[in-house]
């Protein structure tokens, strides 16, 4: 038994550098990391190269997404760029019926688009459609939902408070910005410049996370070996 952690990367069209920081720290400490992808670049080769890594898509089904027609022709899009692709986190946590029956024919059987703050040792289950099946897997630590509710948890703090297992979630951009808020991250939107300070972050939070995963007492995993535990 013991703890099962799942480090998840919303990648959201975050330019290279920003990937870099994220990839060299994971690199640095060799942890686990499971990657929810939007486009390719270099780096994202770089990501797909390495066993440490996982990769999934993070397809954007809302009307200002890169792909236009239907759900379906949209998620084929992602899929062509990211062909093996088994699991997924929709952008905006975007769902419904239909598009889970779109995942499982495209492939996928892993779904993470489930957000369920504040419940601790989430289980997954299994959705049986048509012959196949998708398994859900909830996360319940997200960086955006911190910066707007700072009385939560740190990630490390919200780690040591499951018992089984825990998927959390980072996005690039707040890790490169090292935000204290979400104020920090409209300033950057709205000038460009990330905002330079000293005080805890979200990258603190990430490094913190990654130094003690290679001295604690539990393990990291990637999504789809949680997956694989949680349903036998
Ligand atoms: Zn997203």
């Amino acid at each position: 038994m013991g703890l099962d952690v799942c480090l998840t990367l919303d990648a959201d069209w975050a330019p290279p550098n920003q990937l870099e920081v994220v990839v060299e720290l994971l690199e640095k400490f060799e942890v686990k990391a499971t990657w929810f992808a939007t486009d390719n670049s270099s780096v994202m080769e770089r990501i797909s190269a390495n066993p440490l890594f996982e990769v999934g898509i993070h397809p954007n089904f809302y009307a200002d997404g890169e792909f236009s027609g239907t759900q379906d022709e949209v998620l084929a899009g992602y899929m062509r760029r990211f062909p093996t692709a088994k699991v997924v986190r929709s952008h905006g946590l975007f769902s419904n019926g239909r598009l889970l029956t779109s995942f499982v024919n495209q492939g996928l059987c892993i779904d993470s688009s489930i957000f369920m703050p504040e419940h601790k040792d989430v289980q997954g289950y299994q959705l049986q459609i048509g012959k196949n099946v998708l398994t859900r897997v909830p996360f319940s630590w997200a960086d955006d939902h911190f910066l707007t509710k700072p009385q939560c948890p740190s990630a490390l703090e919200w780690v040591n408070q499951n018992m089984r297992q825990v998927v959390v979630m980072f996005h690039p951009v707040h890790i490169f910005l090292n935000c204290r808020n979400q104020q920090d991250y409209l300033t950057y939107r709205s000038t460009d410049r990330p905002v330079m300070h000293d005080e805890y972050g979200v990258r603190n939070m990430f490094e913190e996370l990654l130094s003690s995963a290679n001295c604690a007492d539990y393990r990291v995993v990637h999504l789809s070996e949680l997956a694989k535990k949680m349903t036998g």
